[in-house]
């Protein structure tokens, strides 16, 4: 994803799975002025700038779905953050999940031919399958091989969340041109002047 953040700058950033794409799209509490969800079509902008690139113009949202959506992401958050910390999930958050995922969500279908097929999403969809997409990818990640690789960016300040997918397990950054420079010019600076912070 491309992301413009407030502080000025553009940057890539693959959050690794489709359910932190989401958590993108801004946040509770410190978070809400990250927020892009204004109104529904922004809930359809989102899923042409996730993972999914789905034509926004073909994914319809209500006023309630994008209120979902929120709600779904908010919660996401608060899960994040407990697996990170090793703390307790809620099971009010695990519920948040189910719900989310219990209608029929985005249906893939196979297009191109051998050696050189795709998968590509059955348009037109709704916000209620786009959400549930979100919320079966929760659950295919955290009952998944990478469940304990969800991880937050190692940036002063930076706070983006990433599963990290890399085969080592050594992610540290949300983006090496990023934070990854960031943390060395910082790191170089502390070396050369330690009282000077
Ligand atoms: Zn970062």
């Amino acid at each position: 994803m491309v992301l413009r953040p407030p502080s000025g700058g553009v940057f890539r950033f693959d959050p690794g799975t489709l359910w932190l794409d989401l958590l993108v799209s801004g946040g509770p509490g410190e978070l809400s002025v990250f927020e892009t969800l204004h109104a529904p079509a922004d809930l359809a902008a989102w899923a042409a700038l996730s993972r999914l690139r789905l034509d926004p113009a073909q994914v319809r949202v209500s006023q309630g779905e994008l209120a979902a959506g929120k709600r779904l992401r908010d919660g996401l958050w608060e899960l994040a953050r407990a697996l990170i910390h090793h703390d307790p999930v809620r099971p009010e958050l695990t519920s948040l999940v189910d719900e989310a995922a219990a209608p029929p969500s985005l249906a893939p279908r196979l297009r191109g031919a051998p050696g050189g097929f795709r998968r590509e999403w059955t348009l037109p969809a709704t916000g209620t399958q786009l959400l549930s997409s979100v919320a079966r990818d929760v659950i295919d990640v955290l009952s998944g091989p990478h469940a304990d690789r969800v991880r937050e960016c190692g940036g002063h300040r930076c706070g983006l969340v990433f599963l990290d997918t890399s085969r080592p397990g050594s992610r540290r950054w949300c983006a090496m041109q990023r934070c990854g420079n960031r943390s060395k010019v910082r790191a170089l600076r502390e070396r050369r002047a330690p009282d000077a912070r």
